[in-house]
């Protein structure tokens, strides 16, 4: 199973915007971002002033989309995959792709504000740790449909990642087109998110227009 292994932050730094992979971190002045607002490597600097003078179309759009894979922690094939299958679907494509990479298992973990990122939701997945529809699973690219049901497995709530768990996450917001149950560490995909539930700082439109060059 392919995934970048390198550190998040250098992302940031590279598309020249958080994109607050880490979690609390991003939000305090330890942010990487905060202290060196410039692309990674030696030539940082100068490559983001140039970046900021490039304004073609293609440039706009492959930003977008390499943003939004950052975002989600999506390699190029898979991400070229969910696009093709968004296509072939009714609809708007780009609310369509931005739908399927909702509907990750991963993603759908981390929806729940069990872990701090997707990182990490990707890793208790990848640990076998939950149940969907009853049925054991470790792939984190797994796309979920309505009516599904997530359940933490018995054997994994003892594990200290889980422990008091559902007092840890409480206060944090849970997607509203998902019902959780702390008390049971289990959850249901509802429907399929709306628009204004997905990353409002995604242009889906741009990626749209990349892949159909
Ligand atoms: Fe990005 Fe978060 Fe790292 Fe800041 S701390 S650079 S927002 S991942």
């Amino acid at each position: 199973m392919a995934r970048y292994t390198d550190a998040v932050c250098k992302l940031c730094r590279r598309e020249g915007e958080k994109l607050f992979l880490k979690g609390e971190r991003c939000f305090t002045p330890k942010c990487a971002f905060e202290r060196r607002a410039y692309a990674p490597g030696e030539h940082g600097r100068g490559s983001q002033m140039r970046r900021r003078s490039r304004t073609s179309d293609y440039s706009r759009q492959l930003r977008a989309k390499q943003k939004a894979r950052r975002i989600y922690g999506v390699l190029e094939k898979q991400f070229r995959r969910y696009f093709n299958i968004a296509l072939k679907k009714r609809g708007l494509t780009g609310l369509n792709m931005l739908q399927i990479l909702e509907l990750r298992l991963d993603n759908v973990v981390y929806r729940l504000g069990l872990p701090e990122n997707r990182r990490q939701a990707r890793q208790m997945v990848s640990h076998g740790h939950f149940i969907v529809n009853d049925r054991k699973t470790n792939i984190p690219s797994m796309l979920l449909k309505p009516g599904d049901i997530i359940k933490v497995r018995e054997e994994s709530k003892k594990n200290g990642l889980f422990k008091d768990i559902a007092e840890r996450v409480e206060k944090k917001t849970c997607a509203l087109w998902l019902e959780r149950e702390l008390k049971n560490l289990s959850c249901r995909v509802l429907r399929l998110p709306e628009r204004g539930e997905i990353d409002g700082n995604l242009n889906e439109q741009l990626i749209v227009e990349y892949y159909s060059r």
